[in-house]
Order: C-alpha cells, then structure tokens, then sequence
C-alpha cells in the first residue's frame, strides 16, 4: 500500500511496547472510569478464586480433621456468597470491556475513514481499494484486544495467579519451589513461538486481504468477468490466494497452539511432583490433609491462569501485528496539505491558465510544458490520441495530483496557492464512469451540494432530464440505488451524475465524455442534459462525440503529453497535415482515438 503520494513513518520499527504505549495513550484516557470498574470487578474475580482455594484448608480441617458442623457450614455459607460475587463480577468486567472494546472500534473505524478521506487521489489509484476495505476490517479488532488482553490479563489472570502463588507458598512453602522451577523454560519456548508468529500473522493479513480484495473486484465487475467468460481464470487465481490463506492459517494455529503440549507438559509435571510430595509427606511425616488439599486446589486453580498468561503473548503478539497495520495507514501523511499562505479561491470570470505544465507518475513524464487558455464562460475541447494526456490535464484541475513545475492559474489565482476546498467548490466534475454511491437517488444528487433543497434537486433532474425516470421508479426520487446503480441502465446513471453536477452550479465544469455507446435515444437524452450543464460554465471537456468538439469554442490537441494544435473545429478540421485533421477524416467520427499514436 506503498504511495509516491504518501509518507510513512517508522511504525514498523516500533516495539511491542512502544504499540501498547500508543494504544494506551489514545485510548487510556477517554475510558478511565470503566476501566477502573472493570479493573475492580476483576480484582474481585482473582480475590475470590484465592479465597475459595485459601478456604479449603479450613473446611476439610473442620469437617474431617476437628468435626465441627457449624464451622463447616459457616465456611460453606461464605463459599457460596463468595461464588456469587464472583459470577457478578466477572458479568460485569465482561460486558463494560465489551462495551469499551465496540467503541473503540467504531472510534478507529471512523478515524480510519476520516483520514483515508484526507489521502491523495495518487494513494487510492495505486492501493486496491477492496484490499484497503479488507486490510481496515481485519485489523481493527487489534487496537481493541491490546487493550482488552492488557487489562483482562494484568487484573484478572496475573492477580489471580499470583494470590494463588500466595496460597500455596503459605500452605507449603517447599511444595511452591518445586513448582516454580518449570517456569523459566517455560517462557523461554513461549518467547520463541510469539516471535515466529509474527511473521506468520502479517501475511495472514495481507494474504485474506487480497483474497476479500479479489472477491469484493469479482463483484463489482460480474458482468466483465461474465461477457469475457474469466470466470475459470479468475477462480484459479482466487484458489490460488485462498490456498496461500489457508495454509498460513494453517502454520498460525500449529504455531499458537504449539504452547498448548508445552503447558500440559510441565503442568502434568508440576502436579506429579505435587502428589508425589504430599503422599510421601501424609505418609512420614503425618502432614495435615487441610493445608495439602489447599495447596492441591490452588495449583489446579492457578493452570488456568497461567494458561491464559502463557498465551497472553502469543495473543498480544498477534494483535499488536493487526494494530500496527491500522497506525501504518493512520501515519500515511498526506503530502498534498494546504500551504500555510493558502487563500480561499476567488472566482470571478472562471479563466483556467495552464503554463507550462510539467507532471510525471512516479519517474514517467506525462505532460512536458502543456500550457493553453480555457475562457470563461467557453468550452475548451481536449481531443488526441489515447495516453496524449488529456485525463491527466483534467484531474491537474482539482488539484488530484501536484505539477511537477509550471503554474496553473484560476481568475489570476495559482492554485497551488489556494485552499482545495475552496477550489473544489468552484467545480463539479462528471466522469466517463457515473458512479452512484449507496442511497436513494435524491441522495445521489444531493452528493452535489449537501444544502440543496429538495426543489432545487428536482429542478436539477429536470434540466437533466431525468425526472420523468426517476418518477418512474417504485418509490421516485426516494429509490434506493445500490452500489452501482444496478437498477438503472447507463444512460440513466449518466444523466443522475449530470444532475449531481447541475446542483452543484459551479462555475466550472469538468467533464470526461462517455465513451460507452448507449442507444440513441438515451445518447440524445443524455446530450441533452449535457448542454444544460453546459450552458454559459466554464467547461474543460475530454471530448469523445464530434458533437461536442464541433460546438467548442476552443479544441487543444494533445499527443504525447503535449498541446500540438489549438483552435476551434473550422480550422483545425482544414488545416493540412493536422492531427486533429486526420483525427477527424477517420472513417469513424474518431476523435479521441484509442489507438496510441
Ligand atoms: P485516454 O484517452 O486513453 O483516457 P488520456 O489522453 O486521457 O488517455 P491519460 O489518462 O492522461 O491519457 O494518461 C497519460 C499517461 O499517463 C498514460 O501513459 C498512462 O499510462 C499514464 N497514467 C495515467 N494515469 C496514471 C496513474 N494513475 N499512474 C501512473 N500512470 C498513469
């Protein structure tokens, strides 16, 4: 997800610690009372797992040892309250960790949005934009579980482990030592499978986000995979990622379970000992059976605690991966920022200057000094040869990418120097592809400028005529559209982003001319709504229709990133050895050609 457009810090080098820093810091704070509850509840948890383990000695003493009925029952009273509390406790830490781990997720989710929403046009061309979608939803989670492990480890797991420590050091101290000596190599072998787990979950992720990515593509384009029959190719190619998913998968849960054999192992170990201990001293030394069963409780207690603490690691190492994936994207820092002397955009006339205009991708040049006039209140027709440029002149306007040199100047204004709000204000954009978003359709439109009322929407669809349609739909302007507008055929999409355009009334009109063929009397429709949101704009067209160019006042001809001709239709059309003239003399009405020159 590497960008020319975008900067990256050194989240990769960060330590495990230095993540949870981070993650604390962000989120400490704002969460504090209920972690603090939460904290309470779980040191209530560990508290009680002591006792009822502590209490043992006492019952089978006075039960067994000293019979005494009414001792015994106190003791079993004070167990069954203690058992209560605990089930409270342990209901309540959950749900008010729940509750804090959903918000922060959804906090995440909506940064992570808002600041995708800042990154350059650059960014999301060369990221997939399904594997971003895919990367955002599985990783998110990690930010949540640091926390949550941290805390649910550290309150309830290490205080619950350590009480019970206490217990059993109290009940024999000598028995404790045994059992102490199994955990260095313990956590040597754990310390060895978390780091190789590392790797192993960075690729998991990446590995399902292009499977999530290529499915999610798949969709979007069902009728392309459909008409070109890709269908087995493309399931050879998803098999082939999801196989390399699977098996990672595979080698992360052979890894992450591996410390489960280990922790039986020494447990199986530990409690041999134990028994072995307490037989031979109940045996010679006529030891008493309270304290054995205590200590005996406390270490069957304690496992799984220290299961959990075991594989709090191996979690924590797997979280942390998912949320330094999250801080990666976060810390991409836009690099296309105001300038700190940008000034709102001023437009009065809507005069476009190019001058001298130079722009590469990455290291390929694309524009080498293009420079020419679109007039305010004028259509300016750019026409060529496919890869001549044209696009790229066109999204130089919105400020989608920087010039590498040269100015580009609105009413005077460079907008280098001008804010890109301000700038993107004053423009309403109409691609070649109409792209609906999910809503109704006065939604759609209302995309345009969010203030518009719902008679200024119906006035836009009017004069793009697309009201009779929309009135046409189940539920009119009210008709969910879906993500591509499914439920509507090309023309009428076409006419719906013309709409969006309208109400916006900006000055300036960027517009990328449908290729695709519809049929005529969509075509005428659609040409139809385009004069409307033509009229009396500033209008920069990439001109496909002969249509269009015939009525520009102004046609700039671009080859090979170049302006090579400018003029209007009459001229260019008679001038000898042209492009525009051999453009225009093809068999076909072909003025943008496909075919590279
Ligand atoms: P067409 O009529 O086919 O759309 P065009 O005249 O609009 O072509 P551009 O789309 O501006 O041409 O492309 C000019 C050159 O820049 C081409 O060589 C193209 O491969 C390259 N190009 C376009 N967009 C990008 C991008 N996002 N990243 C890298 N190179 C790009």
């Amino acid at each position: 997800m590497k960008s020319p457009d975008t900067k990256k810090t050194s989240v990769d080098s960060e330590t495990v610690t230095g993540i949870l820093k981070r993650i604390i810091a962000e989120n400490g704070r704002d969460h504090i009372s209920g972690y603090a509850v939460a904290i309470f509840c779980l040191i209530l948890v560990a508290a009680s797992t002591a006792y009822i383990a502590y209490i043992m000695k006492w019952i089978i003493d006075e039960a067994f040892v000293n019979r005494s009925v009414a001792n015994a029952m106190v003791i079993c009273v004070s167990i069954f309250v203690v058992f209560v509390i605990r089930g409270f406790a342990g209901y309540f830490q959950s749900v008010i960790l729940s509750k804090i781990g959903n918000n922060i997720i959804a906090r995440y989710q909506r940064r992570l949005y808002t600041h995708l929403m800042t990154l350059s046009v650059g960014f999301f061309s060369e990221a997939r934009s399904a594997q971003v979608a895919a990367q955002v939803s599985q990783n998110v989670s990690g930010i949540r579980d640091v926390m949550n492990l941290t805390i649910t480890s550290t309150a309830r797991d290490l205080l619950t482990f350590i009480s019970l420590l206490g217990v059993m050091v109290v009940q024999d101290p000598l028995l404790s030592i045994a059992v102490f000596i199994t955990a260095p190599p313990l956590l040597y072998a754990l310390r060895y499978i978390s780091k190789r787990l590392r790797a192993a979950t960075r690729e998991a992720v990446n590995l399902n986000s292009h499977v999530l990515g290529a499915m999610q593509e798949t969709i979007q384009g069902i009728s392309i995979v459909k008409a070109f029959t890709m269908e087995e190719q493309l399931e050879r190619k998803i098999n082939k990622l999801i196989s390399g998913a699977e098996h990672r998968q595979n080698r992360i849960a052979r890894l992450s379970e591996r410390n489960g054999p280990l922790m039986e192992s020494f447990a199986g170990f530990a409690i041999a000992s134990v028994f072995a201990y307490a037989a031979y001293a109940s045996i010679y030394n006529n030891a008493s059976p309270g304290a054995f069963f205590s200590f005996a409780m406390s270490l069957f207690l304690a496992y799984d605690p220290a299961r959990r603490l075991a594989k709090l690691q191996v979690q924590m190492e797997r979280a942390v991966v998912n949320a330094r994936m999250i801080y990666e994207l976060l810390d991409m820092e836009p690099r296309q920022r105001d300038l700190p002397d940008a000034k709102p955009l001023q437009v009065t006339g809507a005069n476009i200057e190019f001058r001298d205009v130079h722009f590469a991708y990455g290291d390929e040049s694309v524009l080498c000094g293009v420079s020419f006039t679109a007039q305010g209140g004028q259509t300016t027709a750019l026409v060529g040869p496919s890869g001549a440029g044209k696009s790229t002149v066109i999204s130089l306007i919105p400020r989608f990418y920087d010039p590498k040199a040269g100015q580009i100047f609105i009413d005077g204004q460079d907008i280098a120097h001008v804010t890109k709000q301000s700038l993107r204000q004053h423009l309403a954009y109409v691609s070649q592809q109409p792209y609906l978003f999910e809503g109704t359709i006065r939604d759609n439109i209302r995309y345009g400028r969010p203030e518009a009322t719902d008679a200024e929407i119906e006035e836009a669809a009017r004069l793009a005529y697309a009201h009779d349609f929309i009135l046409a739909q189940p539920q009119g302007y009210d008709t969910p559209v879906g993500e591509n507008g499914v439920t509507l055929s090309g023309g009428q999409r076409q006419r719906l982003s013309i709409a969006r355009a309208l109400v916006r009334n900006a000055p300036i009109l960027l517009l990328d001319e449908a290729t695709s063929a519809l049929d005529t009397e969509s075509e005428a429709a659609v040409q139809k709504a385009l004069d409307e949101a033509m009229s009396g704009r500033t209008v920069v067209v990439i001109a496909h229709r002969l249509s269009t160019v015939v009525r520009a006042e102004k046609i700039i001809v671009m080859q090979n990133g170049r302006v090579v001709e400018e003029g209007n239709h009459e001229t260019l059309a008679t001038a000898d050895n042209g492009l525009y003239a051999r453009l225009n003399n093809l068999p076909r009405p072909a003025i943008s050609n496909n075919s590279r020159k």
